[in-house]
This record gives C-alpha cells, structure tokens and sequence, in this order.
C-alpha cells in the first residue's frame, strides 16, 4: 500500500483502490499505445487532490483488470480488502473500468453488511493521461464526497456507490448507458443521491443510514455462481429456452421480459417454465425496459408466467438481480427461502 498524499492537518483519509480500466491508463510518448501508469504519481496526474484536507493512500490490484474480465473472485478480494482496512479509512475509492462498474457495484451493496462508510466506484471514459479527461473530475468529486461528513461526524453517503459524470448514484440502481459519452451511467428508477456542480448537493431523503444499532462492519464472500440470464426475444426457440432455463447445474435463472414483465404466451414457453419451476428452480422476472418495473398482473402474458412459478424481480436492474442472486444463493440451499428474500428489499436496489 502507498501513502501518496498526506495533509498535516488531515480531518479524513480515503483509501483509492485501483482495479484497472480506463482512468488509469496513459498513452506511451515514445508509442502512443495505452498503458497503465503507477499510481504512485496519481499527484503528478491530478495535483487538485492536494487541495482537500484528506490523507490519501493507493492499494493496486495486481495484475490489473480490464472489467470485461471481472469475476466474482475480484469481488471477494475487495470486500477483504475493504474489510481489512476499515478502521483505518473514512471511506473507499474502487477506481474500476467502465463495462462491468454497475455489477462490481451490485454485488458489492449485498456483500458489504453494516457499512457506515462510503465505497464509491468511479472510472472514466478518457484515460486520466488525456487532455479532455473525464477521469480527473470524476476522482476529484469522488474523492469530496467520499471525505464529506455531516454536523456529527458521520459519513454523508454510507453506501456503495457509482459517481460519473457529476452524478452520484446508488451502485445497485445503476447501469451502464452509454459506451462513448461521458454520461455512461444512468439510475432510471431511483434519484441520484448526490450531484456535483457548484457546490456538492446531497439528496438526504434518497440516501440510506445505518439504523444506529451499531452492528459491526463484516462481508459476506461466500457466492453461488449458479444463475443464467435469459433474454427473451421475437424468434426465441423452445430449445433455447429449455437450454438455459432447465440447465441441470443451475439453481436460478433471471429471465429479461418485455415491458411490464411480459414473456412469449405460447404453451412451449409457458411449459418449459413450468418444467423448470417444478425442478426447483428460481425463475426471476426482471424487465429488459430501463425504466419502470414487472407486474406480472397487468397483462395475460405476465399472469401465465406467475402462474407458473415466476417470481418478480420488481423495478431491479439485471446487474443487480445477478449481484442479489449470487449473494442469496450463497447464504442458503434453500431456493423457496431464497425467493422470500428475493421479495424483499435488501439494500436499496428494489422500491419496495
Ligand atoms: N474496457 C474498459 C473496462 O471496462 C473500459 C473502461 O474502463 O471504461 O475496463
């Protein structure tokens, strides 16, 4: 671990826990190619953040990742990491790539219990080496925010977290929007907890607080993986469908619906459902529409799929449908129990 910024009269300290993608990347003078630069010289990169009040220390993951191949196991190791320091840092920085942000940032929201800190993942869309960088600003503020604190010294933001963009967002209400514009991340169903502009203005009603009964910190690492995603769509086949959703080795399947959870009204399909469901499995209805959520009561098409054992997954977002499954299935072997949890909401992540 590198300490690279240490104010004398330090009030908070952040620790920046690089992952790879995008921001940390600088081009080569001599080849113009990308590489990663050391963030030792993070100062030398953004000097600004000399500017707060904070004492600033790096842990680099090794090797970095581009987030396209993020797996669980990246997961685990940064709750550990997390864990391991918690009392020493006011908060965490997971500076991280773009693609896979909003599911490190699900899944981390059900595997960090009893956090009063917060853990803000931030990236850019420009390597933090280039001129028109989004990278600098998205760290300066998140860095702010992850310092701030209210009138009683407590965090003011004791989530897990996305900022892009000026925009603080719930990590698991987040998506990934945008694959060029420097606004990529977009939280269609529930309001930014913070925005940046000129002064940082904090959504307090939005934003969730430990209820006080002062339970200590901890992680939950232990995951099962065993979760299909199905995306219906017009010309699916009855062997597609059966494929994934009556997979053996799996135990939950989210099944990406139409509109307001609508699915192909077929026998076949309604069958294959019904097939699975009687195999135990957990059937999860998230819609493939940004915004808005299921209701499977609405049309007839919704109401067969319940009928048959569907489940819903309410206004959630696929990247934090798959954080919550692989969390749940990892703390019981039983799938009807996991499915009165999968009702409930958790951390934030449905609006229930
Ligand atoms: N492929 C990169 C990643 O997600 C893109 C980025 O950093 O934004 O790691």
């Amino acid at each position: 671990m590198i300490n690279i910024f240490q104010d004398r009269a330090a009030k908070s300290a952040v620790l920046l826990i690089y992952t790879g993608g995008t921001i940390g990347m600088k081009e080569d003078p001599r080849t113009g190619a990308l590489k990663p630069f050391d963030f030792k010289s993070i100062m030398d990169e953004v000097p600004e953040l000399r500017k707060f009040s904070c004492k600033l220390d790096s842990y680099t993951f090794s090797p970095l990742i581009d987030s396209s191949d993020v797996e669980p196991s990246m997961w685990q190791a940064l709750a550990k990491i997390i864990l391991e320091r918690y009392d020493r840092y006011d908060g965490f920085i997971v500076l991280h790539g773009t693609d896979t942000m909003a599911y490190s940032a699900s899944a981390l929201s059900f595997m960090l219990e009893n956090l009063d800190k917060p853990v803000i993942f931030t990236g850019s869309q420009l390597p933090i080496g280039r001129p028109r960088t989004d990278g600098k600003e998205n760290l300066i503020s998140a860095v702010e925010i992850a310092c701030a604190k209210d009138s009683q010294g407590k965090a003011m933001v004791p989530e897990v977290c996305i900022f892009f963009n000026s925009q603080l967002l719930r990590g698991n209400r987040s998506t990934k929007t945008d694959s060029t514009g420097f606004d990529a991340f977009r939280s269609p169903n529930y309001p930014p907890l913070a925005t940046a502009g000129i002064n940082i203005k904090y959504n307090l009603p939005a934003i969730h607080y430990p209820s006080g009964q002062g339970e200590p910190f901890s992680i939950y690492t232990r995951l099962d993986t065993r979760v299909a995603i199905l995306k219906i769509h017009p010309g699916i086949t009855p062997e597609i469908a059966r494929h994934v959703l009556c997979e053996p080795d799996i135990r939950a399947a989210i099944i990406e619906t139409y509109g307001s959870g609508n699915a192909i009204s077929k026998p076949w399909f309604v069958e294959i459902v019904r097939e699975a469901v009687a195999e135990g499995k957990i059937l999860l209805n998230v819609t493939q529409c940004q915004k808005g959520d299921v209701n499977m009561d609405l049309y007839a098409t919704g109401r067969a799929l319940k009928e048959a054992g569907v489940v819903s997954g309410y206004d959630s977002t696929t990247e934090s449908a798959l954080g919550k499954l692989f969390y749940l299935l990892g703390t019981s072997a039983d799938n009807e129990f996991v499915k009165v949890l999968l009702a409930r909401n958790l951390k934030g992540e449905i609006s229930k």
